[in-house]
């Protein structure tokens, strides 16, 4: 279609989709193409899992809550849509997180970086791990490293290297976080490559996460060496906004779901027996079809939905056996705020961890308006609570005052809170959490080489492949970019 625009449809608006979109209106531009876009979500607004209320004063995240301030993606977005003043790191008076251990809260040691010491001083005098434990965990700085390459379970990689109490009291909780996961079913390569890199390179977990410490500190841009976490003032809300304004000259079909992809091709050739293929060059490739019947040519496809869904399109075209390996865990998160003068706790850390082995339901519980002082008024007290996770996701699904009663107990039983909520907002995910397996890396290569070979022009990216973390997101959006645009 020479002197026409490429029309290009974006499947879902999450931070995946608006970050792909984004950066193929700028490479666009910047390689003097003429493109035509167009973003579809089932969602009736843009951001996907990001979803922020702004009720009574505070401000709540009803997903994701900020993001890692280290992986750069974001912050450039940030900086390119003119969003780094809105920028905001954690309240540094509450760097201390808690993990419960046997029902009492014990500080994490310092020196952890995703849950391996990397001082050994506070490590040795933490409560929260045995001495057999802590012994165990040493033996990393004298085992060798395993000879056969490839990929393992994330839980057997720390099992086998720092052993099992560090797995299931530190790591787990820690990890389930991003991944809500059983590490024993996630893929080291696509979750911590770093840590099979430690191994590689230092002979050891614990030797290579103390060197990547100081590079990667030494490494950091200003703006990311204020804290780990870094969100904006106004919510991540800011930064879809910014997204959907810098694309105002794309087209977008919100509240209707993409039903079908045809393969114009495939159905010309099947319908016409010898067509000449010039007969069908002048359509475009393919055909998106919205659940209200409306048609949408394409010339090429930009797939974000979280695999399952993206498996459901795909499916009839092509072989997904790799989207359907990737699994997705359930969570809700119930967020309460409370009068300061009742609430009878002063908090002095950005929140706790919980192990599966207290039996609790939550699996963690942030200090929100104590990590986050932009979130809450100075009166008023905000927390959120985690449910669900890998072989426990019953209970995201509870009714709504079945849960919660089953987070105010666990408040109670771990910080003595018995006062009234102002009020609550339970947010339940379901399968919103995606699992690599075991070979996901592999996998997705395999499943790209497929889709170009077979759908060309349909290029799959987002949660599901290369890092859930909105950085990774970003990154991948703008990846997504460059790969469709170098094949027109
Ligand atoms: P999504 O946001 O899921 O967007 C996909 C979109 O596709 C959706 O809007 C959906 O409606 C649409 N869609 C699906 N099917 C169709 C269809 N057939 N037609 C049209 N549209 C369709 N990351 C962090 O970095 N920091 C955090 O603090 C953090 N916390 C998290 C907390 C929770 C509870 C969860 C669930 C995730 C968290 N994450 C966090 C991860 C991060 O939020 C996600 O990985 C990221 O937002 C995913 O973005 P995405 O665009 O890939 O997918």
């Amino acid at each position: 279609r020479i002197g026409e625009p490429d029309r290009i449809v974006v499947i879902g608006g999450g931070i995946s989709g608006l970050s792909s979109a984004f950066y193929l209106q700028r490479e666009a531009e910047r390689l003097g193409k003429d493109i035509r876009l167009t973003i579809v979500d089932g969602a009736s607004a843009l951001g996907g899992k990001i979803n922020t209320l702004q009720r009574d004063g505070f401000v709540i995240e009803k997903g994701p809550d900020s993001f890692l301030a280290r992986k750069l993606a974001i912050i450039d977005l940030a900086t390119e849509l003119g969003l780094s003043d809105e920028l905001t790191t954690t309240n540094p008076g509450a760097k201390k997180t808690y993990i419960l251990h046997r029902k009492k809260l014990h500080p994490m040691p310092a020196g952890l970086v995703l849950g391996v010491p990397t001082e050994m001083k506070p490590f040795l005098k933490s409560g929260l791990v045995s001495w057999g434990g802590k012994l165990r965990a040493l033996m990393d700085l004298a085992l060798p490293a395993r000879k056969v390459q490839g990929d393992e379970s994330l839980g057997g990689f720390l099992e086998r290297r720092v052993g099992s109490q560090i797995m299931t009291q530190i790591a787990e909780p820690l990890l389930a976080g991003i991944y809500a996961g059983d590490l024993r079913k996630l893929s080291i390569q696509a979750t911590f490559p770093q840590f099979a890199a430690s191994e590689r390179k230092h002979g050891s977990l614990i030797r290579g996460m103390q060197h990547n410490r100081k590079a990667g500190a030494a490494a950091l841009p200003a703006v990311a060496k204020g804290g780990t976490f870094l969100t904006f003032k106004g919510g991540l809300t800011t930064v879809v906004k910014a997204l959907d304004k810098a694309l105002s000259g794309a087209d977008r079909k919100l509240g209707v779901k993409v039903a079908e992809i045809r393969d114009e091709r495939r159905v010309a050739v099947k319908r016409e027996g010898q067509s000449s293929e010039a007969g069908v060059q002048e359509k475009a490739r393919y055909t998106v079809v919205l659940e209200n019947g409306e048609q949408l040519p394409a010339d090429r496809i930009v797939m974000t939905a979280p695999a399952h869904d993206a498996a459901d399109l795909l499916e009839p075209l092509t072989d997904v056996s790799e989207l359907r390996a990737i699994h997705y865990v359930s969570v809700a998160n119930v967020v309460m705020a409370f009068d300061k003068a009742t609430f009878g706790l002063d908090f002095d850390g950005s929140g706790f961890l919980v192990p599966r082995s207290e039996g609790l339901s939550i699996t963690a519980c942030t200090w929100t308006s104590s990590k986050w002082l932009h979130t809450s008024p100075g009166d008023k007290v905000l927390l959120r609570c985690y449910v669900g996770r890998a072989g426990d996701e019953e209970k995201a699904k509870l009714p709504d005052e079945e849960l919660i009663a089953a987070v105010r107990h666990d408040i109670e039983v771990t910080m003595g809170i018995k006062a009234e909520p102002l009020f609550t907002e339970i947010t339940r995910l379901y399968r919103s959490m995606p699992q690599y397996p075991v070979g996901h890396l592999d996998n997705v290569k395999r499943l790209r080489a497929r889709l170009a070979q077979e759908l060309p022009g349909v290029w799959v990216t987002g949660a599901a492949f290369d890092g859930v973390g909105l950085p990774d997101c970003v990154r991948q959006g703008k990846e997504a970019a460059k790969a469709i645009l170098a094949e027109a």
